[in-house]
């Protein structure tokens, strides 16, 4: 049980870190895999006569086959939604960043964001928001 907790720790350490980013989704989706295998694995264990016997404490477990269902779905549902509101999370911006899409606006001097048009005028020609400067 403590290698579930810890398994999702870092999952969503790892969400946390890479939200927002390809990385970060295909842990969110690829956290998943594991644990539909060994859901599919326990629930063919928990059907086949005599294969939970032999397979010792696992098998036990696995004869459990709803319960395994039930809490492995439970656990799955509280990992990808927990994962997906920590992926959302939006990015902390630099103070030369547009507000809007991120773009890196030092040097460019113009008024308006060059990727996403988003007015920019709150940034000087070296690229400080107005509102982070006179710290
Ligand atoms: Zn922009």
């Amino acid at each position: 049980m403590i290698l579930l907790a810890l398994y999702a720790i870092a999952v969503w350490v790892g969400l946390a870190v890479w939200r927002r980013r390809w990385l970060g989704f295909a842990l969110l989706v690829g956290s998943l895999l594991p644990l539909a295998a060994f859901t599919v694995w326990a629930g063919y264990m928990g059907s086949e006569p005599g294969a939970a016997a032999r397979m010792g404490f696992i098998g036990t477990l696995a004869g459990y086959g709803r319960v395994i269902y039930m809490v492995s779905g439970f656990y799955a549902a509280l990992l990808f939604g927990v994962g997906a509101v920590i992926f959302a999370q939006p990015r902390r911006l630099g103070a030369h960043q547009c507000e809007g899409c991120g773009y890196d606006l030092r040097g460019s001097g113009a008024e308006r964001c060059p990727e996403c048009g988003r007015e920019a005028s709150s940034v000087d020609s070296n690229g400080l928001r107005a509102d982070l400067q006179g710290r």
